[in-house]
């Protein structure tokens, strides 16, 4: 059993940088989880302080149960794959896979069995006798998970082992990745600041923000019920929109239009969690075409019109970016954590409502759109916070 526990774990920097506060997370045997988050909030550290190469400042990280802050690297019983594949140039892929296999001093034998059970998995058997010079960039990256699982380690780390790999590649990489997992049940941490990743490998994820852990769920979970702005827009693709909304008389009023507030936010209003100065967030695919609407659902959510920006088709759905009055986000403290999360994938020109509508839909550049939205869809975040209060 291999669990990782991490015990508010805190990295401060000699320069006074706390790059990692207070992380709490349990981590099972076997379980995948990925890091992720924008560039600088702490995802290779606390990789890092998991593997023993960075020093943890306080609180407590186990592995399987023991207390491993003060042990070396070597003797956590951890593989390490990161992004640039260290695979030694003058040996073959065979001597590569067997090097820390013959640094543990097992017998030839062994070794040769180890890594040609590896290099099975991995489909490297027809490449053993090659130089990394000789392999493309997806065969090298094999290699350096074929290195990682030959010596059955009691976990698996990887520093986004797939960045310097081409789009394609990424994606036949992540399939590989995740079939070996599965396979060899090893507890797996995996870092990286691409949501996609995030969302296709991992069994949970860890939306880390400027050292703090903002969420930890299954990645489902997080794209349907984001705690905060701040995951709403870095997890999804296009991101999520925000506009400001109040609520009024029972009534929910935005730029886009007003309605009755439903059933589930009328409940936490009862309760007194819901502030009148509201963020609201819809996803670009909870738009439709309001000529594609039937009657029955377009009640259960607001039609409006504004101009088309820009069509983007993309054979199954369009994007159609749209111009509406109001602002995107309310306040300035909103602006700075929507562009942290990555959102507003807005192109030149003033559109500022990305949405994803049928590919039957006739909406045309330069036109007004009539379109319509799933209020049963909406988010609504508290702007003084940021926290979902849907
Ligand atoms: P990226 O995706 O860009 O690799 P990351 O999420 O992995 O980013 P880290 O590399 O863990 O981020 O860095 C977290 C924070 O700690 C950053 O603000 C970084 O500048 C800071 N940092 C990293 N190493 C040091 C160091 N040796 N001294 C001081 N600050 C550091």
């Amino acid at each position: 059993m291999a669990d990782i526990v991490l015990d508010k774990v805190t990295k401060q920097f000699p320069d006074g940088t706390v790059a990692v506060n207070e992380v709490d997370l349990e981590i099972a045997d076997g379980e995948f989880v990925i890091l992720v988050g924008p560039s600088g909030c702490g995802k290779s550290t606390l990789l890092n302080m998991i593997a023993g190469l960075e020093d943890i400042s306080s609180g407590e990280l186990r592995i399987a149960g023991d207390r491993v802050n003060e042990k070396a690297p070597r003797d956590r019983d951890i593989a390490m794959v990161f992004q640039s594949y260290a695979l030694y140039p003058n040996m073959t892929v065979r001597e590569n896979m067997a090097f820390p296999l013959r640094l543990a001093k097992l017998d030839k034998a062994t070794i040769d069995q180890k890594v040609g059970e590896a290099a099975k998995v991995l489909e490297l058997t027809e490449l053993l006798d090659r130089k990394p010079a000789n392999l493309s960039g997806g065969q090298r990256q094999r290699v350096a998970m074929g290195r990682a699982i030959v010596r059955s380690p009691k976990a698996f780390l990887m520093d986004e082992p797939l960045s310097n790999l081409d789009a394609k590649l990424r994606v036949q990489m992540r399939t590989v990745i995740s079939r070996l997992q599965k396979r060899l049940d090893t507890t797996t941490v995996y870092v990286t600041h691409d949501q996609t990743e995030a969302m296709t490998l991992g069994d949970r994820v860890v939306v880390l923000r400027a050292g703090v852990v903002q969420q930890v769920g299954d990645p489902q979970t997080l794209y349907d019920h984001p705690a905060n702005l701040f995951v709403a827009g870095f997890i999804g693709s296009p991101s999520m929109n925000f506009l400001g909304a109040q609520v009024k008389d029972g009534k929910l009023e935005t730029a886009l239009g007003e309605a009755p507030v439903g059933e589930r936010i009328r409940r936490q209003l009862d309760k007194g969690e819901v502030p009148a100065e509201l963020i609201m967030g819809i996803r670009p695919e909870h738009f439709e075409d309001a000529a594609l609407v039937d009657e029955a659902t377009r009640q259960r959510g607001i039609e409006f019109e504004a101009p088309v920006e820009l069509v983007e088709s993309m054979g199954s759905d369009k994007y159609v970016y749209l111009t509406v009055e109001g602002e995107r986000a309310t306040s300035a403290e909103l602006e700075e954590l929507a562009a942290d999360a990555g959102a507003a994938d807005l192109p030149a020109g003033g559109a500022n409502l990305v949405t994803r509508l049928s590919a039957e839909s006739r909406v045309a550049e330069g036109r007004p759109a009539k379109v319509w939205f799933n209020l049963e869809k909406i988010h609504l975040f508290d702007p003084t916070d940021g926290r979902n209060v849907t």
